[in-house]
């Protein structure tokens, strides 16, 4: 348990229950180091903090090896089913991963899912794009909208087996934020900046007591796209089991794309687009069973 909890912070006064989640894909480091220096520097320079603030490592196994999962991705396991698992025979490693993590979850939250606050760290293999994904509630949705950056809604509705997910249905308020290019230099410190923005909007701590907060807030600001910052998801593109899925070269998060305009290759067939919209998280890396998504702009 001891390499599940980074660190926690008791804060003096009262407030959320604030637990950010990072490495929940093995080959997302930038999350957790990230995490880890703005924990590192609220301890450092005694800042002070309402509430608390856990800071959990999610695919512990994965991490060590630098890859996405073993078997199966934690992220697409946050299902009662899985959670209560007591079949031996099941034989996936990231089983243990999920027990551990959603356990050290619930003994922080102890029921009281209203007060808790999950933000789960990731990062994407395409170029470019920061954005976050809020669970489908509108505390969640506020929050999003605290970054400056892309946000895109109703993602969950079809990711239904990610943590953000599960906690919201519990009541807690719950986001995903996409911090860059996993091995991108720069994706650990707009992490770093998402945090300052979200504990100061979630009153946690007090922007003046963050010497850089506004160099942060322009972080982000600036690496936000020059788009408007809500959307909403309208298809995922599913990859069949066993196929073999080709994206075609050169997509970015929010880019456009036309009806028709062919998207990728699986099993040599041509995959086109079935409306107009913007690409989110094209796959160009080999695990994964989503092959994009298409979003468009909230109205
Ligand atoms: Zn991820």
């Amino acid at each position: 348990m001891e390499n599940r909890i980074i660190a926690k912070i008791e804060g003096e006064k009262k407030g959320y229950e604030i637990i950010l989640i990072s490495g929940m894909h093995g080959n997302e480091m930038a999350g957790v180091t990230g995490v880890e220096k703005v924990i590192n520097f609220i301890k450092k320079n005694k800042i002070s903090v309402s509430g608390n603030i856990t800071a959990l490592r999610g695919n512990l196994g994965a991490l060590n090896k630098d890859i996405r999962y073993i078997d199966m991705d934690l992220n697409r396991m946050w299902t009662n089913e899985y959670i209560n698992n007591t079949d031996k025979k099941l034989n996936i490693y990231e089983l243990k991963e999920l027990k551990e993590l959603s356990s050290a979850i619930d003994n922080i939250c102890l029921g009281n899912f209203n007060n808790c606050v999950i933000i789960d760290f990731h990062s994407f293999s395409s170029q470019s794009g920061i954005f976050t994904i809020p669970a489908n509630n509108q505390k969640s949705i506020k929050l999003a909208e605290a970054f400056q950056v892309q946000f895109v809604e109703k993602l969950t509705s079809d990711l239904k087996e990610t943590a953000i997910q599960y906690y919201a249905f519990k009541g807690a308020t719950a986001l995903v934020f996409e911090g860059g290019q996993h091995y991108a230099e720069e994706t650990e410190g707009n992490i770093m900046a998402a945090i300052y923005m979200a504990l100061n909007h979630l009153k946690c701590v007090d922007k003046n007591d963050i010497p850089e907060f506004e160099n942060h807030k322009e972080r982000l600001r600036s690496k936000a796209l020059k788009l408007p910052k809500h959307y909403e998801l309208s298809y995922i593109h599913r990859i069949k089991n066993g196929n073999d899925f080709k994206m075609n070269q050169g997509y970015i998060n929010f880019q456009e794309i036309k009806k028709d305009e062919i998207l990728a290759y699986e099993n040599q067939k041509p995959i086109l687009s079935e409306c107009n919209g913007r690409i989110l998280m094209p796959l160009y890396q080999k695990k994964g069973n989503n092959g994009f998504y298409v979003i468009q702009e909230f109205k």
